[in-house]
C-alpha cells in the first residue's frame, strides 16, 4: 500500500520552485541586478550579455557596495535592506523591497559577486552555483558591485527549454536596458551584447541627450515637453508628435516615481489624449514619469513589480488625459496639424464625378447621386466583368456593371446582373498594390524610380540593425538605398508603383514589423510587401473616382479579387433575391 509521507522542502527546493515568479527568463536578472545598482546609487552601470544572457551577464556598477559581514545575508531569502515593516510601503521609492532577487538568482545559476563599500580597504569575491557557496575570499576592488550570472537554469532544464532563441532573449533585454536609461537619465549605462557596445548613455541628467542616445535624432528633434504638476501628481517627460507615432507600443515608456510600468490607465488615457491625430494602429511614443506619492500605488501585485494598481484610477486618468491634451495645445504652432488631403481630382469629382464615361454619369445634387441610366448602344468604357458566387471568374461572359457611390466614405457599391457588390476600397487597393509588386518581383521587372526628394533616415542603433538585416530583401523590392553610417541611410529611389506614399513614417513601420518575427528569406519579402502596401492605403485613403474606377478594374483582373494581403475579404456580394427577401417580398 501507498503511503503518504509529507516532508517539507528542502530550501534550495523551494527556491528552485518559486524562482519562475521572480526570474522567469535572463531579461529578469538583468532587471534585478540593474534595479538593485540603480537602489545602491551608482551613477555609472555597465551590462554586459552573451548569447542572449543564457550563458553570461554581467552587471557592474559604482554604488555603494555590500558591507562583508552582510554578504551572505544579500543572497539569504526575502533579506533586505530597503523595508523594515509593512507601513515603510507607503513611503518607499527603492525600486526593489521584496529581498528574494539575488536569493533566487544564486539558485537557478552560477553566480560571482564581487563588491566592496567605499570605506572597506579590501572588497568581496564570493561564488554560489545553485544556491551552493563555492568559495568566499578578499580581493583588491573598486567601491562598487559587479555581479556575473552564468549558465541560467542550468540545473532546471525544464526552465531552459522555455527561454526564446538568444536572438530574441538579448532584445528582450535590450529593450528594458532603454529604459533603464530613460528612467534614469542620471545614471550613465553601457550596454554591450556579445562583445559590441549596443549603446551607451551620458549620465549628465537631461532626458533628452538619453532620449536621443536611445530612440535616435528624429525623435528625439520632434518631442513636445511635458510639464504638469497638482498637489497630487507631477509628470514630466517627453511625448513624440503625432506624425511619429509607431505601429508597436514598443516605444511607450511610462515611469512611476522612477520605476517602467505597465499600465491600462494610463496607456488609455495617453492614447485617447492622441485620438483624432494619429492613424488608427498607430501608438504614441513618450518617455514619461509620473511622480506621486508611494502611498498612491500599489507595486506589490506581482513578483516583476510591474504591475502596479492605483488608489484612484479616475484622478489619474483625469490628470494624464488633461496634461497631454495641454502639451498639444500650448505646442499647436509647433505641430503640424494633420490636415484632411484635400486632391484636386476629388473636388472636381464631387461635382461631376465622372464625364467621359457617358454610360454611367455620377451628379451629386443636394448630396445625392443621381445616376443616369447605361445607354445600351454604346459601345465604349462599359467593362467586362462577372463574378460568380463561388468566387471564380468566367472570362468569356461579359457583364456590364455599374457604379452606384460609396457609402461610409469606405465601401463602394456596384450592381452588376442581378447582384450588388460592396468592395472594401482600402482591402481592394491594398490587395491591387500587393500583386503588382508580386508580379513585378516575381517575374525580375522590379523598376524603381527617383525620389527628388530622397528620405534621410536616421535611426537608432537597434532599428539602423534591423533595417540592415533585412536591407538586401528591401533592396530586392525596388528600393535604392545608400548607406551613409551604420545608423543613417539615404532612400533614393522606390518601387514604382509607390512611390506616391513613401514617407520616413513608411520605413518605420516596415522595420517594426520586421522586429516581429525571424523569418527566412522569402518570408521576409512577403512581410515587407504586405507591410508596404497596407501602408500604402493607409497614407492614401481617399482615391479620386478616376482611382476607383481603375480599382474596380484592377480587382476584377487580379489573381485574388476576393481577399486583401491580410485575409480580409474585399468585395462581398448580395443578390437581388436575398434584398428581396428582406422587404417580404420573396419567401
Ligand atoms: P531587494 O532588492 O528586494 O532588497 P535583493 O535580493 O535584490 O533584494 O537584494 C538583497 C539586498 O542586497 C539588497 O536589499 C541590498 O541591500 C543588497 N544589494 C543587492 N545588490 C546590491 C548592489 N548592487 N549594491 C549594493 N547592495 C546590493
Ligand atoms: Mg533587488
Amino acid at each position: 500500500m501507498r503511503v503518504n509521507q509529507i516532508k517539507l522542502l528542502s530550501d534550495v527546493m523551494i527556491h528552485k520552485i518559486s524562482a519562475g515568479e521572480v526570474i522567469e527568463r535572463p531579461i529578469s536578472i538583468v532587471k534585478e541586478l540593474v534595479e538593485n545598482s540603480i537602489d545602491a546609487g551608482a551613477k555609472i552601470i555597465t551590462v554586459e550579455i552573451k548569447n542572449g544572457g543564457i550563458n553570461f551577464i554581467r552587471v557592474t556598477d559604482n554604488g555603494i557596495g555590500i558591507p562583508k559581514d552582510q554578504i551572505l545575508l544579500a543572497f539569504t531569502n526575502h533579506a533586505t535592506s530597503k523595508l523594515n515593516n509593512f507601513d515603510d510601503f507607503e513611503t518607499l521609492m527603492t525600486l526593489g523591497f521584496r529581498g528574494e532577487a539575488l536569493c533566487t538568482i544564486a539558485a537557478i545559476s552560477q553566480v560571482e559577486m564581487i563588491t566592496k563599500t567605499q570605506n572597506d580597504i579590501l572588497g568581496t569575491n564570493i561564488k554560489i552555483h545553485g544556491g551552493k557557496v563555492i568559495s568566499q575570499n578578499e580581493i583588491g576592488c573598486n567601491a562598487g558591485t559587479t555581479i556575473i550570472a552564468e549558465n541560467i537554469f542550468y540545473n532546471t532544464p525544464a526552465r531552459l527549454k522555455f527561454l526564446k532563441k538568444p536572438s530574441i532573449e538579448a532584445n528582450y533585454i535590450s529593450n528594458i536596458m532603454k529604459r533603464f536609461a530613460l528612467s534614469n537619465p542620471q545614471i550613465s549605462f553601457k550596454f554591450i551584447n556579445n562583445g559590441k557596445i549596443i549603446f551607451t548613455t551620458n549620465g549628465n541628467g537631461d532626458l533628452k541627450s538619453a532620449l536621443m542616445y536611445i530612440m535616435g535624432k528624429d525623435i528625439a528633434k520632434n518631442v513636445l515637453q511635458v510639464e504638469n504638476q497638482t498637489d497630487k501628481f507631477r509628470l514630466s517627460g517627453f511625448i513624440a508628435k503625432p506624425e511619429f507615432s509607431r505601429s508597436l507600443r514598443t516605444y511607450q515608456n511610462f515611469f512611476i516615481n522612477g520605476r517602467y510600468v505597465k499600465n491600462n490607465i494610463v496607456s488609455t488615457a495617453i492614447e485617447n489624449a492622441y485620438k483624432n491625430r494619429i492613424m488608427v494602429g498607430q501608438f504614441p511614443v513618450y518617455v514619461l514619469n509620473l511622480l506621486v506619492d508611494p502611498g498612491f500605488v500599489d507595486v506589490n501585485v506581482h513578483p516583476s513589480k510591474m504591475e502596479i494598481r492605483f488608489a484612484n484610477e479616475n484622478l489619474v486618468y483625469d490628470f494624464i488625459f488633461t496634461c497631454i491634451l495641454d502639451t498639444f495645445k500650448n505646442a499647436s504652432s509647433e505641430l503640424l496639424v494633420a490636415k484632411p488631403k484635400i486632391n484636386m481630382e476629388n473636388v472636381v469629382d464631387k461635382q461631376i464625378v465622372q464625364t467621359e464615361n457617358k454610360n454611367f454619369l455620377f451628379q451629386e445634387k443636394e448630396s445625392e447621386f443621381k445616376i443616369d441610366k447605361p445607354t445600351k448602344k454604346s459601345e465604349d468604357v462599359i467593362k467586362q466583368i462577372e463574378i460568380i458566387n463561388t468566387g471564380e471568374r468566367k472570362q468569356n461572359l461579359i457583364v456590364a456593371y455599374k457604379i452606384i457611390g460609396c457609402i461610409f466614405n469606405t465601401y463602394w457599391l456596384i450592381e452588376q446582373d442581378q447582384k450588388i457588390f460592396i468592395l472594401d476600397q482600402h482591402a481592394a487597393h491594398e490587395r491591387i498594390l500587393f500583386e503588382k509588386l508580386k508580379n513585378q518581383y516575381e517575374k525580375d521587372e522590379v523598376f524603381a524610380q527617383q525620389l527628388l526628394i530622397p528620405i534621410d533616415l536616421s535611426l537608432n542603433e537597434y532599428d539602423a540593425k534591423i533595417f540592415l538585416d533585412n536591407i538586401e530583401q528591401i533592396k530586392k523590392l525596388g528600393f535604392d538605398i545608400e548607406k551613409i553610417s551604420k545608423t543613417r541611410f539615404i532612400i533614393k529611389g522606390v518601387p514604382h508603383d509607390l512611390n506616391k506614399y513613401i514617407s520616413r513614417e513608411f520605413f518605420m513601420d516596415i522595420i517594426d514589423s520586421l522586429k516581429e518575427f525571424k523569418l527566412d528569406d522569402e518570408n521576409k519579402i512577403q512581410q515587407i510587401m504586405q507591410k508596404a502596401c497596407k501602408k500604402a492605403v493607409k497614407a492614401h485613403d481617399d482615391l479620386s473616382y478616376p482611382e476607383i474606377k481603375e480599382l474596380i478594374k484592377s480587382i476584377m483582373d487580379a489573381e485574388n479579387p476576393f481577399n486583401c494581403p491580410h485575409g480580409r475579404p474585399t468585395i462581398i456580394q448580395i443578390e437581388q433575391s436575398e434584398i428581396e427577401k428582406l422587404f417580404g417580398r420573396k419567401k
